[in-house]
């Protein structure tokens, strides 16, 4: 698979996470070519703020490996990651991150504290930024709309 077929993977996630109610965001980690965990937003489902697709995603790799760390994996999600989700991709030494749309409001990448530019940050993935944004704002911005009329 190439790698705008997990990010299609991730906007599929990004969709279901809408469905449920969820605010649509999607994550997907690929390890060695294959797509080892993939998850939406569960915050709502869960009662749990920290389940935001990334770190559910890195949760449900970390498991499948039986290991902390996802060294050399790398990590597609439909919007730029908040600070936590940073910090997180970060703390687990994803090697790259790839995310759609950015998110001047609430990002912490390019936007925000930028984690990654920080001398407290030990760990920074290769960013590429940009994939499928325009659907993945889309996705986004259909949902909010949804919620408002
Ligand atoms: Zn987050």
């Amino acid at each position: 698979m190439k790698t705008n077929q997990f990010m299609e993977l991730a906007l599929e996630e990004a969709r279901a996470a809408g469905a449920r109610g969820e605010v649509p965001i999607g994550a997907v980690v690929v390890l060695d070519g294959a797509v080892i965990a993939r998850s939406g937003n569960r915050t709502r489902e869960l009662n749990d703020i920290t389940a935001h697709a990334e770190v559910a995603a890195i949760r449900m790799a970390c498991e499948a490996l039986g290991q902390e760390r996802l060294s050399g994996a790398d990590l597609y999600v439909t919007l730029e990651p908040c600070t936590m989700c940073a910090a997180a991709i970060s703390f687990a030494r994803i090697r790259r991150l790839y995310y759609g749309a950015e998110d001047p409001k609430g990002g912490g990448v390019e936007n925000g504290v930028r984690f990654y530019a920080q001398p407290t940050c030990h760990h920074a993935p290769e960013v590429y930024s940009g994939m499928s944004e325009v659907q993945a704002a889309e996705i986004l911005r259909g949902f909010f709309q949804g919620k408002r009329d």
